[in-house]
């Protein structure tokens, strides 16, 4: 997106099954103070890993540094305070953690960023500070909102005020908890306990899950139970997801467990079966 922008960008490179290497984050800043923004993910939705929000924002800070946050997948259910956590930009849309269909993006910013006049807008659909003055002054959207998406939007927002974000955060990592013995026999956990969010599990079973057909196979599968999960195999790390956001019923993570057992029991008799099923 940046490149397409023309803007210039360092990019910090690091495995996606651990949380944010601070000291190469403080010596990327170190180094070069031409960097003005500080972009990066909360919850990497790749693996499950949780950031340390806070010292990212604090780290920025103590350079200079305008942070960017993609709360995307944490949002809803991972405590996030704009008072405690001095962050300048955050960035989540309606469809995850808020559990409301896809189609309204949120930006929390501080009044102060929203008036600064620091840069020209280069997009008439990304100027956020346009839309806004446009609520304060007129109250109106600047083109047609997808008026059903906002109105379910809301009724999601109510009952999120109403479960609270820290026991939702709660309920997905019990779904994640009950989601790992459910599978316990055959798969494993990618993360450390205490990396992983509560929003999505990131899962292992190295003898039988190695390529993406071995994953399809597995997905094939569960749909017969009707059960559906990720369909792409993280191949750095050989790791497939299981979601914990939203309505799920404990029934489904039994029937999970039973899947599981069918497919890799079926597997262990014969590696070639669940392959030639595809
Ligand atoms: C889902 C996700 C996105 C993409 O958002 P969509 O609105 O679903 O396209 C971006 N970043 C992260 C971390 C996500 O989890």
């Amino acid at each position: 997106m940046l490149q397409i922008r023309g803007i210039n960008a360092v990019s910090i490179v690091a495995p996606s099954d651990q949380s944010f290497p601070m000291t190469k984050v403080a010596a990327c800043l170190e180094e070069d103070p031409g960097i003005t923004h500080l972009c990066f993910v909360h919850c990497e939705t790749t693996t499950g890993v949780v950031n340390p929000l806070r010292p990212m924002v604090e780290l920025a800070t103590r350079h200079g540094v305008r942070t960017i946050i993609d709360a995307m997948s944490s949002f809803g259910a991972v405590e996030i305070s704009a008072r405690e956590v001095p962050f300048d930009v955050l960035v989540t849309s309606s469809n995850k953690c808020i559990e409301g269909p896809p189609g309204v993006s949120f930006v929390v910013a501080s009044l102060e960023t929203l008036d600064s006049k620091t840069s020209e807008t280069n997009s008439f659909v990304l100027d956020v500070r346009d839309q806004w003055r446009n609520f304060e002054q007129t109250g109106e959207w600047r083109s047609t909102p997808p008026t059903h998406v906002v109105q379910a939007c809301a009724k999601a927002l109510e009952e999120l005020a109403i479960e609270g974000v820290v026991r939702r955060g709660e309920r997905y990592a019990s779904v994640r908890d009950a989601v790992i013995r459910a599978t316990g026999p055959y798969a494993s956990p990618l993360l450390d306990p205490r990396d992983r969010s509560p929003v999505c599990l990131a899962l292992t079973a190295r003898d039988v899950v190695r390529t993406q057909e071995d994953l399809d196979a597995l997905y094939a599968h569960l749909v017969e139970y009707n059960l559906y999960i990720y369909t792409k195999l993280h191949l750095p790390t050989r790791s497939f997801r299981i979601g914990c956001m939203g309505c799920i019923d404990p029934m489904w993570i039994r029937l999970l467990g039973i899947a599981f057992e069918d497919f890799f029991q079926l597997h262990s008799m014969n590696p070639e079966a669940t392959r030639a099923a595809v």
